[in-house]
């Protein structure tokens, strides 16, 4: 068989401990073999961030704006304990950060079903992508802690100096305040995100806050996601037969346990924050999950939601056997190639993603595993593999399924 050809390189961002090995032998067993591979490689692991006082992670998602599509490994974000652990000369920001920064993105999670693992939810049969919005409110607020006998007010200025006054209460005894804040341009930027998505999942789009007590602050992205859809998407959800509604959190929280999954959950902030991590683990687990940042600008980068897997990287190097789960990391890599495809108008690119995500449930359902889902599936003939075998395993189905 020819080597699929690619015309645009893919923007790799490599990154830290356990999943840089994964990266690593995902490339040669999955995907070299078979494709003509094109990226452009990107070295984000701690190491070379040092090295470059982290311009890499700059430089990476401007080829991401200028490319389109990125596919990114786990990195180490930096702690007190990192710092000592690579001599580091500053405590680096999170890459994620700084990429979604630079794309003004929207981080959509979807989880990856396999039979045998059943949801804590048991109708959850399909399943539901979470949109987190990922600016603003309490994760850039201002808080104090306020002394009995004191007034609160929230003062604005305007640019002509004029002061606008609110009280925000009148403290008898001790307590605390809080400033919030978003901004209309990230809102919409968000609610273009989410449209978006939900056009090219061909799944209904549900949005909800608690517009009937903040009656200003959520009401403005309630007003802002009506206006984008009337305006720019409503004749293509028509079109694509999908369908976009607001409602109450409470609402939606009651509705989405009814449900049966297969729509995108769009969530403030905070919200997305919890949800994400409740809808997660009903699910089962982290390394069964899709993770994509979409810009407003239709920009994409994937990755894998799961962090590095420190502990069984440190086993690893003392040679010792792992079993690691590397399906986020490897539907990072079908997303992002499947993506390639499409804008690139290479159908073998796509067909390749969709048969290399067949083979790796295929693998699981056959009952062959990491050690996280065999504890977790209750399939009868299921056997716990290690982290190399287990993409061996999965080969070995793909290249039946190419041949
Ligand atoms: P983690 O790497 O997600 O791992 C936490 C634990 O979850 C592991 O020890 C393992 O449990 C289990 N686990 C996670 N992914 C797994 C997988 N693919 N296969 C099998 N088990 C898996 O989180 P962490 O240990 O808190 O963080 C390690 C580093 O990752 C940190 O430096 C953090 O900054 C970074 N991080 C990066 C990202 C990202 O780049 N997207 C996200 C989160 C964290 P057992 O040990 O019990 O087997
Ligand atoms: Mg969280």
């Amino acid at each position: 068989m020819d080597k699929i050809k690619m015309t645009t390189p893919l923007v790799e961002m490599d990154g830290d401990e356990m999943t840089r090995i994964l990266w690593q032998w995902i490339k040669d067993i999955l995907i070299t073999p078979y494709i003509d591979l094109r990226t452009e490689y990107y070295d984000l692991g701690l190491k070379h961030r040092e090295e470059t006082k982290d311009q890499v992670t700059i430089d990476s998602a401007e080829a991401t704006k200028k490319y389109g599509v990125a596919v990114k490994c786990a990195t180490i974000t930096p702690n007190a304990a990192r710092v000592e652990e690579y001599g580091l000369s500053e405590m680096w920001k999170s890459p994620n950060g700084t990429i979604r920064a630079a794309l003004d993105g929207t981080v959509f999670r979807t989880p990856i079903l396999v039979k045998g693992i059943t949801p804590y939810i048991p109708t959850w049969t399909k399943p539901i992508t979470i949109a987190r919005h990922a600016y603003g409110d309490v994760y850039k607020n201002t808080e104090m802690r306020v002394a009995g006998g004191s007034k609160a007010e929230l003062v604005v200025t305007d640019k002509d100096g004029k002061e606008t006054r609110q009280l925000i209460h009148n403290f008898k005894g001790d307590g605390v305040i809080q400033g919030l804040h978003n901004l209309d341009a990230s809102i919409s930027g968000f609610a273009r995100a989410c449209f978006q998505y939900a056009l090219d999942l061909k799944q209904d789009l549900w949005f909800a806050s608690k517009d009937t007590i903040s009656k200003i602050y959520d009401h403005r992205f309630k007003d802002i996601f009506a206006e984008i859809y009337e305006a720019e998407f409503k004749e293509k959800f028509e079109a694509a037969g999908i369908e976009f509604f607001y409602t109450l959190i409470d609402d939606a929280v009651a509705r989405v346990i009814r449900s049966e999954g297969g729509y995108i959950w769009a969530c403030k902030n905070y919200d997305g924050d919890v949800m994400s991590d409740m809808v997660s683990t009903a699910y089962g687990s982290l390394a069964m999950m899709t993770s994509v940042l979409v810009s407003p600008s239709g920009v994409y980068e994937f990755e894998a939601a799961h962090g590095t897997v420190q502990r069984h990287y440190y086993k690893y190097l003392k040679g010792e056997e792992t079993s690691t789960n590397s399906v986020a990391t490897i539907f990072a890599w079908s997303g992002a190639l499947r993506k390639r495809g499409e804008l690139d108008g290479i159908p073998a690119l796509c067909d390749f993603a969709d048969k290399l995500e067949a083979a790796t449930i295929g693998t699981i359902e056959d009952g062959i595993m990491t050690g996280d889902l065999y504890l977790l599936s209750k399939l009868e003939n299921k056997r716990k593999v290690d982290s190399r075998t287990f993409l061996e395993e999965i080969n070995t189905r793909l290249s039946a399924k190419l041949r």
